[in-house]
């Protein structure tokens, strides 16, 4: 995988409530991981969690 320059974290997103495991890019934006068009309109995440845990979602 190429992904080693990716932060996993796990976030909520503020427009529908979903906890999502997203990836933190170097730029710092966050980008949902297997829906890179959010969960909902709104989707705009908030990380709660950074590390292992993400990977649970996987
Ligand atoms: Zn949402």
């Amino acid at each position: 995988m190429a992904d080693v320059e990716k932060t996993k974290a796990v976030a909520v997103c503020d427009g529908c409530g979903e906890l999502a495991p997203v990836r933190v890019w170097p730029d710092g934006t966050i980008h949902p991981i297997g829906s890179e068009d959010g969960c909902c309109e709104e989707a705009d995440y908030r990380i709660l969690e950074d590390g292992e845990s993400a990977a649970a979602f996987e």
